[in-house]
């Protein structure tokens, strides 16, 4: 890759990043399925990840309007299926559960 094309893939990570981070502080860091307090650029379960409102191999965009910010554990768990379905399962274990 050329120096002048990886930079330009630099700037537009970084643009990327800085809008997912102000999606982060929008949901004041906290997963937007669980609720758990969140961190980026950790290793685990509580790691801030991007997550499409509307899976992309279901048509959905990369534009913030379909960007939320979800755990690391919430999005490996739900994978490509339903936000809100599985929106209201994370809630629904949780009542039955008790307080995680
Ligand atoms: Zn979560």
């Amino acid at each position: 890759m050329s120096e002048a094309k990886s930079r330009q893939n630099r700037k537009r990570y970084d643009r990327r990043r800085r809008q997912f981070v102000r999606v982060c502080e929008a949901q004041n860091w906290r997963c937007c399925y669980c609720g758990t307090e969140t961190e980026l650029g950790i290793d685990g379960p509580t790691c801030a990840t991007r997550e499409e409102v509307k899976a992309r191999s279901a048509g959905g965009s990369r534009e913030l309007t379909n960007t939320v910010m979800a755990c690391a554990r919430c999005n490996s768990t739900r994978m490509a299926g339903d936000a809100f379905a599985f929106y209201r399962g994370v809630r629904v274990g949780m009542s039955v559960g008790g307080a995680r």
